[in-house]
């Protein structure tokens, strides 16, 4: 392909604004298409970590004794509400399928790598444009419950040590009062932790509003409230985008849809192995005393619950639904976030404004994401979707990536 002139990025996501932000910055004409608002899909109440050195993908061989527990009980993070859809299916199977050591510890490598370079880039933006984003660099603190569990965790940090991500430490739980006073009150229930003192955490939402903002004033033509909803076709490339506001046609064009990336893939003839998967998060004011709110980034492993600081509120996110796209918030997850909230830090909040928020992750079986061209698709359209959990955290170096696959296309 000769170089593109006109680039058009569908989805304006954390994803797609990462890869507009990229590719001005290269040099090309940029436009984003987005049906909604910037960051108002995944990216808006997501749990707010930059996870560049904790990336163990969820199809892990773990997951295969927690599972019976997962599925039955009422209080499991994870729900599966089988569909009479064949996507769902597909995706669960390859899903188990890839719950084996090789896969996940590939993907785990693939991850890393990725992350490495995302943080690069990420470091490059936020010193070039000093998004008011809520950063901060506390690292992180990964619990475990059982001595058990905590083993297995030993196990992902020597993998980790192996491929290069060297700056974790096991801690006891007295090793972790001293980094997180207010996990105190939680002193008896945990047998250890991972801590990554280079992790980092910020407000998605607000760094998707501050690069629309940037890249607006920079050139960007952002066409907001505007559907995709199909394509042109011609001599093996797409000709135009069909929107809801007319034809918008392009040099090039990348597909940065999140968990929508599937259908409108579909049609282009590549299959998407990006399924919904559901999550939930709540954002509360935190009390100021010492040792009442956290300020590092916290994961509670058994709950499968992340806590991230964001100014003065603290994010809580969590739970994984297979219930395809039903955008509903039962009253029962948003209790289950508050509890999780008070098992640990009783005192952080009184808990009277609580923000709840759904999110559909895109994911695929492994965990990996798909960047780039795929083999039966047009060959001007390039694909930056399937970020599953670690969207946030690895926009920047899948955006790095698809400017790489422009340049070298
Ligand atoms: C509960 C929860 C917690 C999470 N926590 C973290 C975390 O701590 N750290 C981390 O790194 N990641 C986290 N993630 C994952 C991360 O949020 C996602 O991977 C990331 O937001 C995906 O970004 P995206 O741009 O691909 O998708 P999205 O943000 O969903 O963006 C896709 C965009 O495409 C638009 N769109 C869709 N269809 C059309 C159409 N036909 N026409 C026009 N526009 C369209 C949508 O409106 C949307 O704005 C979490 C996710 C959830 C749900």
């Amino acid at each position: 392909m000769t170089n593109p002139k006109h680039v058009c990025v569908l989805g304006a996501g954390i994803v797609g604004l990462a890869t507009a932000w990229q590719l001005h910055r290269e040099g090309y004409r940029v436009s984003v298409i987005e049906r909604d608002a910037p960051g108002h899909g995944a990216s808006g109440g997501n749990g707010a970590q930059l996870s560049y050195s904790y990336v163990q993908p969820l199809a892990d061989p773990s997951i295969w004794h927690q599972l019976p527990k997962l599925l039955l009980s009422p209080q499991s993070p994870l729900k599966l509400r089988p569909r009479l859809d064949p996507l769902q299916w597909r995706w669960g199977l390859a899903f188990l399928a890839a719950c084996n050591a090789d896969t996940s510890r590939e993907t785990t490598a693939q991850l890393l790598a990725l992350a490495a370079q995302s943080r690069a880039a990420f470091e490059e933006l936020m010193a070039e444009l000093e998004p008011a984003c809520d950063f901060s660099a506390t690292g992180k603190l990964v619990l475990y419950s059982s001595a058990a569990a905590l083993d297995g965790a030993r196990r992902q940090l020597e993998l980790q040590r192996t491929l290069g991500s060297g700056s974790q430490r096991l801690l006891t739980p007295d090793e972790c009062i001293a980094i997180e006073p207010a996990l105190a009150y939680y002193r008896d229930r945990m047998a250890g932790a991972i801590h990554t003192p280079s992790e980092c955490s910020a407000d998605c939402l607000k760094l998707c509003t501050e690069l629309e903002a940037a890249l607006a004033q920079r050139g960007v033509n952002f066409q907001l409230g505007v559907e995709v909803q199909g394509f042109v076709q011609s001599g093996g490339r797409v000709a135009a985008a069909l929107t809801s506001a007319g034809p918008i046609e392009a040099d090039a064009y990348v597909l940065a849809l999140g968990s929508a990336s599937t259908r409108l893939g579909r049609e282009l003839g590549a299959y998407l192995p990006v399924y919904p998967l559901k999550g939930y998060s709540i954002t509360v004011d935190v009390d100021d005393s010492p040792g009442a709110a956290p300020h590092v980034n916290v994961t509670d492993s058994a709950r499968k619950v992340v806590f991230a600081r964001i100014g003065s509120r603290l994010r809580v996110a969590g739970m994984a639904e297979l219930v395809g796209h039903d955008a509903s918030i039962p009253a029962e997850r948003v209790e289950s976030l508050v509890a999780a909230t008070r098992a640990l830090f009783p005192h952080c909040s009184r808990f009277d404004d609580l923000h709840p928020w759904t999110g559909m992750r895109p994911a695929t079986p492994t965990g990996r994401p798909i960047i780039g061209r795929l083999a039966n698709a047009p060959s001007n359209l390039l694909f930056n979707t399937g970020h599953g959990a670690l969207g946030f955290t690895l926009a920047f170096g899948s955006a790095l990536r698809i400017g790489h696959a422009l340049a070298s296309g």
